[in-house]
């Protein structure tokens, strides 16, 4: 296992971070009104509390014939067609010894107790019918209120709102639903070497010159999340420049986002700039990619510092802004399940940080690590489809069974 340099600060533990960022994120005042079609992704303020049962009353999960079991006493008995009931039309009282043409959603006529599929049916040249099986009492009936029960809380204030969701609170009548607002959040990257991409051609780049990544992941996970973003683009490696820029950014945001210059070298600004604007925490987190965090305040807003190596920022941003940011708006489980899945690999050398490496799920249903584990190397966490978490100290051999978080659910 790599050994802590000698004299080096202990390392916070990531559940130790993640608990103490947790208890920062106080959930954003404000509650909006949202169109059902347009609440995707956001995050429910107010239980939603059924105002009828769905389905509203019995009907029938299929096209064929409504009847009262009890009026078939053999299969060679014949029953005459008493009425047709569409999906959308209440039938009246089944006729005794007669059956009732019905189509799915169709609410089941009084009297009847069981429908039979089209297909278990013969029909005669008169109309009437001849049932092929013996039909049990329930059969192909949707009951009242199997769904949703009246004054059932359908939807828990707290939840993050998926096309299921929605679906569900249309199915109830809601065509507007009150959500948590949006986190205004600032984003920014620093960085003297970085340069946007389209501003300099790939021929024309200066020696040690790269393109801001981390800029165009950061906003797209932002916007995932939720967020009203403002991308202030990159601030020079200077003092009196971050200061400014932060204290903008504090104006008008609830969080503040940079990515960079939070190691201890000599042109990390961002620590004393924020210090001096208000305060901050600069955190050496135990895991792997990642490490140095900060979490701080400028005047009302918060301010979190991720780290420069874009796979470090990226996997950073997941573990913990992302609960963070959920937080905020008031998600109750923002905690993802990690998977136990069997490794297709090796990974011999133990670190003493916990790691997230970079692996993908193969058609055995194993998975496969991706062979460059560098924090640099974006590309990692493109082959990837989500990370093992891997304790401090752990090895794998191949036919473990291992933690996997897929990338699907972290991104949602
Ligand atoms: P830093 O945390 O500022 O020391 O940066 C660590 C490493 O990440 C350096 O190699 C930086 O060039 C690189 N880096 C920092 N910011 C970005 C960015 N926005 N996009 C791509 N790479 C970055
Ligand atoms: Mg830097």
């Amino acid at each position: 296992m790599t050994a802590a340099r000698p004299g080096a600060k202990p390392m916070m533990p990531l559940d130790d971070a993640l608990a103490q960022l947790l208890g920062h994120a106080t959930v954003l005042d404000g509650i909006e009104q949202v169109a059902t079609f347009d609440a995707d992704g956001r995050v429910l303020a107010q239980d939603l509390v059924s105002q009828l049962q769905v389905p509203s009353q019995d009907n029938s999960s299929m096209d064929g014939y409504a009847l009262r079991c009890a009026d078939l006493t053999d299969l060679t008995q014949v029953l005459p067609v008493s009425q047709r009931i569409p999906a959308g039309s209440a039938g009246t009282p089944l006729a005794p010894r007669t059956v009732a043409r019905i189509f799915t959603g169709a609410p089941i006529p009084p009297g009847a107790d069981a429908v039979v599929m089209q297909e278990d049916c013969d029909v005669l040249a008169d109309g009437s019918v001849r049932i092929k099986t013996q039909p049990n009492a329930g059969q192909w009936i949707r009951c009242a209120g199997e769904d949703v029960m009246r004054g059932a809380v359908v939807l828990a204030k707290g939840a993050r709102l998926t096309p299921a969701e929605l679906g569900l609170a249309a199915s109830i009548g809601m065509d507007v639903l009150s959500v948590a607002r949006r986190p205004r959040v600032a984003l920014f990257s620093t960085g003297d070497e970085l340069v946007m991409p389209g501003t300099v051609a790939p021929q024309d780049m200066p020696p040690g010159a790269i393109y801001n990544s981390n800029r165009f992941f950061l906003k797209a996970l932002l916007v995932r999340l939720g967020c009203e973003v403002t991308d202030l683009g990159i601030v020079p490696d200077q003092r009196q420049a971050t200061i400014d820029a932060l204290r903008d950014a504090a104006e008008h945001h609830d969080v503040i986002v940079t990515s960079g210059g939070v190691s201890v070298g000599e042109e990390d600004h961002i620590k004393p700039a924020v210090q001096s604007l208000g305060h901050l925490d600069l955190w050496q987190i135990a895991i792997k990619p990642g490490k140095p965090f900060a979490y701080g305040r400028v005047a009302n807003a918060h301010f979190i510092g991720l780290p420069g190596n874009p796979v470090s920022s990226f996997v950073t941003f997941l573990l913990l802004v992302r609960p963070f940011l959920l937080k905020l708006q008031g998600v109750s489980e923002p905690a993802v399940k990690p998977i136990a899945m069997a490794a297709n690999f090796n990974w011999p050398r133990a670190d003493r940080r916990r790691e997230f490496l970079r692996v993908r799920r193969n058609a055995a249903g194993g998975l496969d690590l991706f062979a460059n584990q560098s924090s640099g190397v974006l590309t990692s966490a493109v082959w990837g489809d989500g990370l093992v978490d891997n304790p401090p100290g752990g090895t794998i051999a191949a036919g473990d069974v291992v933690r996997f978080i897929p990338f699907s659910e972290l991104l949602a």
